[in-house]
């Protein structure tokens, strides 16, 4: 396996919560919805993943929340 510690932690975009160390980060990778929104990549939690599901399927502009 190779070192992930410089990659940038992800940032849920919904609530603003970032994996504390380099396991979580590589946990959040697996786990977290990754999505790109105007050219950039943006992530949302596993919590908050569940919690908008729907509005995620719906494809809805994360704007109009
Ligand atoms: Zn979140």
């Amino acid at each position: 396996m190779s070192a992930a510690a410089a990659d940038p932690r992800p940032v849920c975009s919904t609530c603003g919560a970032s994996p504390s160390d380099d396991e979580a980060t590589a946990l959040a990778r697996l786990t977290w919805t990754r999505g790109t929104e105007n050219g950039r990549e943006v992530w949302t939690c596993d919590d908050c993943s569940r919690r908008h599901l729907r509005s995620i399927e719906g494809k809805l502009d994360s704007a109009w929340w």
